[in-house]
């Protein structure tokens, strides 16, 4: 292909990365791309700027994961692949340590507008499900059969960026894509009760206790609930994923809109947004230097809980009005 293929063929020592908390689709994508890069000859590391949660600890069965906080010597490495975020800004600490490094960077990604991040060369088609699917066109590329491990990430990738196949993103490449996978030797069901059977039990209390938080606000269009610091720190004693208290909204007849905000441990605002049918996520979470795409969106917004549950409030009003779901 392009220089893109071009950087991944020449240098040996990549270093793979991704955004902070990395998800079930940035993780996936690593994998697949890590196994790749392998079959090349190639001796890439796997460095995120958050260790991988206990949900996805079943990747390590197969793939070597490292993180970099503050400090913590990095590997060496002739250059970085950024995989599902395009802005180094997105990175932590660990990406103003490789933006120093002066080493060349490439992009991975399905974002809307990542062609414009930090990337020399970038793979972006924001069509795409997840940014492992890209991953698995480069197997294509390059005529690599994927192995199971490969496999079982680029899995991971969709499963985690189409809910299970659920969401309107999940096109026919998706279904293809899965059908050879499987093929491949991917377990599905070991993957769900891996990322979904082993929760606290305090899991169950803390789901309860926000949905008791939630808000139906504008008619019932937009479902808000907004979670403080205390409450993080008690989400994160027991491991609790806050991503699947916004299923549950979305359920609720006539929801247009779900927005979960976070409390972080710096002060921030951690804004997730989900949208059904025609509102834009992504414009909304945009104005506040957000990104991501049409249906699912996010920011981190630096102001207080209470100032970013009425900006986002008074922002989701003005998108229902302008895809005419105002009243
Ligand atoms: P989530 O709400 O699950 O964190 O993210 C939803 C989508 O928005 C994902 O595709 C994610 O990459 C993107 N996203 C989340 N937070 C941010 C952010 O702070 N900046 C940008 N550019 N995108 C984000
Ligand atoms: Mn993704």
């Amino acid at each position: 292909m392009t220089q893109f293929t071009d950087l991944l063929r020449r240098t040996d020592r990549l270093l793979l990365t991704g955004h902070e908390n990395p998800d079930g689709d940035c993780l996936g994508a690593q994998v697949a791309l890590w196994h790749l890069l392998r079959a090349l000859g190639r001796s890439p590391r796997i460095v995120n700027p958050d260790p991988i949660g206990k949900a996805h600890d079943f990747l390590l069965r197969h793939t070597p994961f490292e993180h970099a906080r503050g400090e913590s010597p990095l590997p060496e490495f002739d250059g970085v692949v950024l995989l599902d975020c395009a802005q180094l800004s997105r990175v932590g600490q660990l990406g103003e340590r490789l933006r120093q490094s002066g080493k060349p960077i490439a992009v991975i990604d399905h974002h809307v507008g990542s062609e414009r991040g930090d990337g020399v060369v970038h793979m972006v088609d924001a069509t795409a499900a997840a940014t492992g699917a890209l991953v698995w066109r480069l197997f294509r590329e390059f005529g690599v059969p994927l192995n199971q491990a490969a496999a079982e990430g680029v899995f991971l990738s969709l499963v985690s960026d189409t809910g299970w196949f659920r969401y309107s993103n999940a096109d026919a490449e998706v279904f293809a894509i899965t059908s050879e996978l499987v093929a491949a030797g991917v377990d599905a069901s070991l993957v769900f009760d891996s990322l979904y059977r082993r929760n606290h039990p305090d899991s169950v209390r803390l789901l309860a206790d926000a949905m008791q938080r939630s808000r139906l606000l504008h008619g019932g269009r937009l479902a808000m609930v907004a979670l403080d610091r205390a409450w993080m720190d008690r989400a994160s004693a027991a491991d609790f994923d806050t991503d699947i208290v916004l299923d549950p909204l979305r359920s609720i007849e006539g929801v247009e809109v779900v927005a979960l905000l976070k409390e972080r441990f710096d002060g921030a605002v951690k804004a997730s947004l989900r949208a059904r049918r025609d509102v834009d996520v992504q414009a909304i979470v945009a104005a506040f230097g957000g990104g991501g795409h049409k249906k699912a969106a996010g920011a981190t917004m630096r102001m207080s809980l209470g100032a970013a549950e009425s900006a986002i409030e008074q922002a989701v009003a003005a998108a229902l009005a302008k895809a005419g779901l105002g009243r």
